[in-house]
């Protein structure tokens, strides 16, 4: 049994990486995958370029060392829909049971998802709680028990405008990381 978690993780935050252990400690996972997306092809919405993005999830993964990356969205240059990422998933390992990971704030938009009903055909769902959202029962999806960590990039990047402190939301070496750009 294996996880995939996919976001834009700009920048990757104590609310993704708590999540991630605590979720793959739940379920028993062997793996999870932190799943980073590529930058929009034409204009950049994201602060971090889609390399800065990767450097501070490598920096995560030598704190939090039972979470691993899967690069293959980034890999492809192009918008991927996580429906092929899924299925390519599938492909990849075809003996695991696969699990795909979102914040219930992600899950309460999920119809706006390309072919968002055939996404339980290639991985079982697992919904985060997140702040500001209170779904509980969907059937066929996992809502995890893990606590809420009311933490998100945006609320980083707004401080990092502001020039505020980190500390406290997302890793040490990440904040060295992003004061050093
Ligand atoms: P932004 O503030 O830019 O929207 P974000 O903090 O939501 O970013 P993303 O990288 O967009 O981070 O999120 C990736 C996935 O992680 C999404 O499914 C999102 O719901 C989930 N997620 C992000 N932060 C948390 C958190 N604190 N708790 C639970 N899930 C989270």
């Amino acid at each position: 049994m294996i996880g995939f978690f996919g976001g834009s993780f700009d920048p990757v935050h104590y609310g993704h990486l708590k999540n991630a252990v605590a979720i793959k400690q739940e379920l028993g996972l062997s793996a999870l995958f932190l799943m980073p997306c590529a930058a929009p092809v034409h204009k950049s919405e994201l602060q971090f370029s889609t390399e800065q993005r990767l450097e501070m999830l490598n920096l995560a993964v030598q704190e939090f060392i039972d979470l691993s990356i899967d690069t293959r969205e980034i890999d492809k240059q192009s918008a991927s829909y996580t429906i092929d990422s899924l299925k390519q998933i599938q492909q990849d390992y075809p003996d695991d049971k696969i699990f795909f990971i979102m914040g219930a704030d992600s899950f309460d938009n999920i119809n706006t998802w390309k072919q968002y009903e055939q996404l339980s055909d290639y991985a079982t769902l697992v919904v985060l709680p997140r702040a500001g959202s209170n779904q509980t029962n969907n059937e066929g999806v996992y809502f995890s028990k893990a606590p809420l960590v009311n933490i998100s990039s945006t609320q980083i990047r707004s401080k990092i405008a502001k020039h505020q402190d980190l500390s406290g939301l997302l890793p040490d070496t990440i904040i060295h990381y992003i004061e050093q750009l």
